[in-house]
């Protein structure tokens, strides 16, 4: 997650600005006096809601916390980042991160990773020393064209056969240690990482080698390695051919995340090129920041055995975590819940934050649910029909867990069934759609074969009682969290106006004032001022280029450049509709300010009536008063 959404999503922008203001209650909304112009009367306004402020006095700006800290503080939006973190105590990645030297290595560093790609790939395709690697896949049933794809490859066993090689190239031992093929010894000299294995090149989602995964092709152990975290390698945030499956995952809107390099490889092979691999048992916050760029419908297929469901609960809660930023304040809340559990109060907590995520997020999360102890890659390659049926059949996270406890029961056993309840309920009291609840209660009360009526009561009874230990701050948290993290709108908007600049004409009735989010709003400023990018880059701060080049790696789902100006076109209007609701809710807030004021109330209505009521008429009239009130007080 980026350090934007980050910050966003645990500021609460009423408690910031009332750090700097005493706040009013004023309906949903708070009022103030205008910290930016002085006033007798508040014109002020926080929308907890929509986390934004606007000041309908005088200096009629408004905009999100950003925007408010900026002003206020006099600083950019880099600092104004930096501050923010500060106060919620998000942690700051180093000053500098991605200066020019940096990047110059990490080049670099791509560059030797290419150079050993090729290198072992050469080795298993023609080296007499690669037969057993050679014959290894074939006993997988690894064709030519997938080994070609994956530039699968065959490192020596050797100590310094690969050293070797790249210092022959112009690579200097130091930087082979750094990108982590080969390690340091303590006494000093050096040797290859990775001997007698069978090797995976990883790449980023723009094909670039960032490290590898190797597999042992003796019983040496471990059976599998990676490279170690270097520059440009985190294998938490690696998902292996996300390069191979993107564009598939974008025509399919959907992405398979299985466990090993084997199942992605046989998956690939048999027409399922929307499938990755986590390349570990759970999957990890950052793997999912990485797919979400994709895709919001997710299948995991991860392991066949008891401890792979658990492994998939909690990649489950992982994926709802980092899906939808909507669920973070429930995560939150959900940490809570699990420490209840753990005094006793709720036996299944892995469960109920999962169907609990389900729920709330705006993404659909599936099972792939392996039996009788087969991997994907086996049951694909034996039975592709079968696993054709899987991944159509497979079920919501909901349906896997219901199966998963109704499975461990013994429904003629009258403990069994008061423990099932005891399990599911929760779960189902999570569900925020009240058909959906109904109808797994009805669901339940068949397969235990009780009569509905009595887990309705005690669902009642479950839900008044979870209202009752939810912390307030929690309940006002969720609320505001959900608009605030990112503006969808606005960043396919700019993803195609960053990505297509020749649609930057079609764009030219789009302001600042249509972007709502700060960083969107900075970065569409300087567009418009610069033609080239790259000239914009050098002026930006670390957090808002990060955020600048995810907009220009967002995928564009629209391949011809008329479907790309029509796709615009669309976005602009949503923008301009929303602009205008907001213009109208601000003129509404208008009109009882100036009510409230005394002797205006007529010369309003007269307006009204007449429908000369437009906001910059309004404003004029209300600063007027202002104006006026001020003076008598003066004299
Ligand atoms: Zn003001």
């Amino acid at each position: 997650m980026s350090l934007i959404s980050e910050v966003k999503q645990r500021t609460d922008i009423v408690e910031v600005i009332s750090d700097y203001v005493p706040l009013q209650k004023a309906g949903r909304n708070f009022k103030a006096l205008c910290p930016f112009h002085s006033e007798k009367h508040s014109s002020f306004f926080v929308f907890p809601e929509q986390q934004t402020w606007h000041c309908f006095g005088a200096c009629g700006t408004g905009g999100d916390v950003f925007s408010f800290i900026m002003k206020k503080e006099g600083i950019d939006f880099g600092q104004a980042l930096r501050l923010l973190a500060n106060r919620a105590g998000v942690p700051l990645s180093p000053p500098g991160m991605l200066s020019k030297a940096e990047d110059k290595k990490k080049e670099r560093l791509f560059q030797i990773n290419e150079a050993a790609a090729e290198y072992y790939h050469h080795l298993l395709l023609n080296a007499k020393a690669g037969e057993a690697a050679r014959a290894y896949l074939i006993k997988r049933k690894i064709a030519r064209e997938t080994i070609d794809k994956f530039r699968l490859g065959f490192s020596h066993d050797s100590w310094e056969i690969l050293k070797k090689f790249l210092m022959d190239r112009g690579y200097e031992e130091r930087e082979l240690i750094e990108a982590g093929l080969i390690i340091e010894k303590e006494g000093g000299g050096s040797y290859d990482r990775f001997r007698n294995r069978l090797m995976f090149p990883i790449c980023d989602i723009q094909g670039r080698v960032t490290g590898f995964g190797a597999r042992a092709l003796d019983e040496s152990l471990p059976k599998y390695v990676n490279s170690p975290q270097t520059t440009i390698f985190d294998k938490s945030s690696s998902l292996y051919g996300i390069d191979k499956a993107k564009s598939s995952v974008q025509q399919k809107n959907s992405l398979i995340i299985m466990e090993g390099y084997m199942d992605v490889l046989t998956a690939h092979q048999h027409g399922w090129q929307n499938t990755v691999a986590s390349m570990g048992t759970s999957i990890t916050e950052k793997q999912v920041a990485l797919a979400k760029r994709l895709t919001k419908s997710i299948a995991l297929a991860l392991d066949a055995d008891v401890a792979g469901e658990e492994a998939t609960l909690r990649g489950v809660e992982v994926l709802a975590h980092s899906l939808d930023k909507k669920a973070t304040s429930t995560i939150a809340w959900s940490d809570k819940l699990a420490r209840s559990v753990s005094r006793g109060e709720n036996p299944s907590p892995l469960l109920a934050n999962y169907v609990r995520f389900q729920s709330i997020l705006d993404a659909e999360i599936r099972v792939i649910s392996l039996n009788q102890g087969k991997d994907p890659d086996e049951i694909i390659s034996a039975d592709p029909a079968r696993w054709q049926s899987l991944v159509e059949q497979a079920p919501t996270v909901l349906d896997f867990a219901l199966k998963t406890v109704m499975s461990k029961i013994d429904i003629n056993n009258a403990q069994d069934k008061s423990s099932a309840i005891t399990k599911l309920l929760p779960l189902i009291g999570e569900i925020q759609d009240p058909v959906g609840q109904e109808h797994y209660v009805r669901r339940l009360a068949d397969k235990l074969k009780i009569e509905k009526h009595s887990i309705d009561a005690e669902l009642q009874k479950l839900l008044v009682s979870k209202r009752r230990r939810r912390p307030p701050e929690v309940a006002r948290l969720s609320r505001s969290a959900r608009h605030l993290v990112s503006n969808p709108i606005e960043e396919y908007c700019l993803a195609l106006l960053l990505q297509h600049p020749e649609l930057r004409q079609a764009a030219q009735e789009l302001s600042a004032e249509h972007f709502a989010c700060t960083e969107n709003c900075e970065i569409f400023v300087s567009c418009q001022q610069h033609h080239n990018i790259s000239e914009v880059e050098g002026k930006f701060d670390a957090n808002l280029l990060e955020h600048l080049h995810y907009l220009m790696d967002k995928p564009i789902l629209e391949k011809n450049n008329q479907e790309q100006w029509q796709s615009l076109r669309r976005c602009i209007l949503r923008l301009q509709e929303r602009l205008a609701k907001r213009l109208e809710a601000e003129r509404e807030i208008m009109f009882n300010l100036i009510r409230e004021k005394e002797g205006v109330a007529a010369e309003v209505a007269k307006l009204d009536e007449q429908g000369l009521g437009s906001s910059e008429k309004l404003k004029e009239i209300y600063n007027k008063r202002e104006e006026s009130t001020r003076i008598k007080e003066v004299e």
